[in-house]
């Protein structure tokens, strides 16, 4: 009641806030007050003076933002023993070796040397798994991976798993964001690999993304121009899965009119893991929204944002400050995901 009658009162004056950068926020604060915030979700009011680089931060509210702890019993849940099996396969050493391997670059911000080390790294190791390998560039130097293995019945339907391996920039160490997102992808591509598909995986390696999702929003407008969109029946996208202290939640992400495929992932995440989930309908700051604004059905699985790493775009973001358990159940939960929509 109270949303509304400050929804009436002045309907343009609130926004969700769609940038974490801790600069920006600071630059924020001073012009909004918060009317709620809840992990991902941060709706704010704006006051009249605020000067417009700061509105470049907000987006207006468009109805049906909302966050909330998903709560369902386990003891009603069923779980199958062909994926439990193929769950107990990730391995969290070999998520941790390749933290460790991708942090160990100076920076892997695009467009320079050591970001395309790693992206030649990257394509060795998923040609070396078996998948069909190509690289989607965006500028001269500045490319993305995509790793493939067709479907045996339906190949024509793919089930897609992203995550960014660029990180913010010099000396900004970028374990959690996203060395964490890019290793779980590996140890799932590794995992599926002996995995009878029936339709087509996918793995994405994205670019570009601290710089402006650009490797993402590339390759939405390659898929556009081919007309190939409606081939990707699930996007997941993981940014930021090593840092939880103790809560054990994930947020699962997505925009307006996915409610259903949140509440989907939610379930999986009970019947799967040992986390508990959060959903936010309101997707903002990855990849997973040029797809969303596609209309791809997708969704972002990341660390509970009211307890973020600390070192979030900071030089202390390094390997030893994550939790390689919860980034493990994370490669669970959408390794679950994959198989369970493949069996549909
Ligand atoms: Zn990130």
């Amino acid at each position: 009641l109270l949303l509304l009658l400050l929804g009436l009162k002045s309907p343009a004056t609130h926004y969700q806030v769609i940038s974490s950068h801790p600069h920006e926020v600071e630059e924020l604060k001073p012009f909004v007050s918060t009317v709620h915030q809840d992990g991902r979700l941060w709706i704010v009011s704006l006051s009249p003076d605020a000067p417009e680089k700061v509105r470049s931060f907000l987006r207006p509210l468009q109805g049906g933002e909302k966050s909330y702890l998903f709560t369902t019993d386990r003891k009603g849940l069923v779980t199958y023993a062909d994926i439990q099996r193929r769950l107990m396969g990730l391995s969290l050493q070999n998520i941790k070796a390749d933290v460790e391997f991708l942090s160990a670059f100076r920076t892997r911000r695009v467009g320079t040397d050591e970001n395309r080390a790693a992206i030649t790294a990257l394509e060795a190791r998923l040609r070396q798994l078996g998948y069909g390998v190509s690289q989607t560039c965006f500028q001269s130097g500045a490319c993305s991976l995509l790793a493939e293995r067709k479907g045996s019945e339906l190949a024509e339907e793919v089930l897609l798993v992203m995550a960014h391996m660029d990180s913010v920039g010099q000396s900004f160490a970028g374990a959690d964001d996203n060395a964490s997102g890019t290793a779980v992808v590996l140890e799932m591509a590794r995992v599926l690999e002996s995995y009878p598909n029936r339709r087509t995986l996918r793995f994405f390696i994205t670019n570009g993304e601290e710089s402006g999702l650009l490797g993402a929003k590339h390759y939405v407008r390659e898929l556009r121009r081919e007309e190939r969109l409606g081939e990707i029946k699930l996007a997941i996208n993981m940014d930021m899965v090593g840092y939880n202290k103790d809560n054990n939640i994930v947020e699962l992400e997505t925009g307006k009119g996915h409610e259903e495929l949140a509440r989907w992932m939610a379930e999986l995440t009970a019947q799967y893991t040992t986390l508990r989930s959060k959903v936010t309908i309101g997707a903002w700051g990855s990849d997973h929204v040029p797809f969303l604004e596609a209309g791809v059905p997708a969704i972002l699985t990341i660390e509970n944002w009211s307890t973020k790493t600390p070192c979030y775009h900071l030089a202390c973001d390094k390997p030893e400050t994550l939790n390689y358990v919860y980034a493990t159940e994370i490669a669970k939960l959408n390794t679950a995901a994959v198989l369970t929509k493949d069996r549909e």
